[in-house]
C-alpha cells in the first residue's frame, strides 16, 4: 500500500513531512485551504494552506506560552482578546486564570472554528465556556473599533500572508495599544529566529514605537520551522521580568512554569542581535 505524507514547505529549501494514518477533512474555505489529518508522529494535525497550525503532540507549548507569560505579568487581567486562534488552544489556556471574566476570540474564518470543534476537541474544548465569546470577523477591524477595552490582546495568527499580513504591521500595533487598558499588554507570535530574522527585527522595532516596554521571548515547538520560536510582547506598564515568580499560581501546565517565565527571556546572542 502506498504511504501518504503531509508536507509543509517551511522554506523553499526545507520541508517537514509527517506520515499520515488517516485523511479526515479537506476543504477550500473563503480564506484558505483547510486540512485535518491523523499522523503517526504528531497525532491529529490541522493545516491551513499546507502550513502546520497545530497538532495534538506539541500544541501545549505554543498555547501555554502565548497565554501565561503575559497573563502572569498582569496583576488582575479581566478582559482578554485573541485575534486569530480559531483552534481555541489559547482560549483554553486563558480561562485557566480565575481573574478572567471574559475571553473574546475574533477569528476571520468560521470554518477553522468548526473544524477544530469537530476534530480537535482537546484543543477547542473551552470555546463553549460561558466566559468565552467567539466572533467571526477580521481581527484588524475589531481591534480598530475597540478603545481602552482589553487588559491583554494576543495575536495568534497564521504566517504573514493573506488576511494575516496586516497583523504584522506598525499601524495594527498602534491600534492594539489604543484597544488596551492603561496598563494592558500584548503578545504576538513572531516566527523563527533562523528563518524570519528580518521580520522579527522589524516587528520588534514597530512594537517598540507603539509601547513603552518591548520584550522578546522563546519556546521550543518541534513542528514550527527550525523548532525555536519567538514571541514578542508590548507592554504599557508591567514588565514580565519584574514578576515575583514565587507567586505564580499552579495552572496545570506542561511547558510553562515559574522558572520558564524567567528563562524564556534569556536570548542566545544570535537572537539578541536581532533586536539590538
Ligand atoms: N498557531 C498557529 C501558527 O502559528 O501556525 C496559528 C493558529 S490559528 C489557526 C491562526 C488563525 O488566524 C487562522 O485560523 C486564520 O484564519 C486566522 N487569521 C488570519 N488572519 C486573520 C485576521 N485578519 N483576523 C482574524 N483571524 C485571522
Amino acid at each position: 500500500m502506498q504511504e501518504l505524507w503531509a508536507s509543509e514547505m517551511q522554506t523553499p529549501d526545507l520541508r517537514i513531512s509527517c506520515r499520515v494514518s488517516k485523511m479526515l477533512h479537506y476543504e477550500k474555505t473563503p480564506y484558505q485551504e483547510l486540512m485535518v489529518v491523523d499522523t503517526y508522529e504528531f497525532g491529529r494535525m490541522l493545516f491551513l494552506d499546507n502550513i502546520i497550525q497545530t497538532n495534538i503532540k506539541d500544541e501545549f507549548v505554543y498555547h501555554e506560552m502565548m497565554a501565561h507569560v503575559g497573563l502572569n505579568t498582569l496583576p488582575n487581567p479581566r478582559r482578554v482578546l485573541v485575534v486569530g486562534g480559531g483552534d481555541g488552544g489559547v482560549i483554553r489556556e486563558i480561562i485557566k486564570h480565575p481573574s478572567v471574566e471574559k475571553a473574546t476570540l475574533v477569528e476571520i474564518d468560521a470554518k477553522v472554528v468548526e473544524a477544530a470543534q469537530k476534530y480537535l476537541p482537546e484543543i477547542s474544548c473551552a470555546l463553549t465556556d460561558p466566559r468565552v465569546e467567539v466572533i467571526i470577523d477580521d481581527g484588524i477591524k475589531h481591534v480598530q473599533q475597540s478603545k481602552n477595552k482589553y487588559d491583554m490582546i494576543i495575536v495568534d495568527s497564521t504566517d504573514p500572508i493573506g488576511p494575516a499580513v496586516g497583523l504584522f504591521a506598525g499601524e495594527f500595533y498602534r491600534s492594539v495599544a489604543e484597544a488596551l487598558t492603561d496598563d494592558g499588554l500584548f503578545v504576538a507570535q513572531t516566527e523563527s529566529p533562523f528563518f524570519n530574522r528580518d521580520l522579527i527585527a522589524r516587528v520588534y522595532k514597530e512594537i517598540s514605537s507603539a509601547f513603552p516596554l518591548t520584550r522578546l521571548y522563546l519556546a521550543c515547538i518541534p513542528t514550527y520551522p527550525g523548532g525555536l520560536w519567538t514571541f514578542t510582547m508590548g507592554s504599557k506598564k508591567h514588565d514580565p521580568l519584574q514578576v515575583d515568580v514565587s507567586r505564580i499560581p499552579d495552572l496545570a501546565t506542561k511547558y510553562y512554569s515559574p522558572g520558564i517565565h524567567r528563562a524564556c527571556f534569556e536570548l542566545p546572542p544570535f537572537v539578541a542581535d536581532l533586536i539590538k
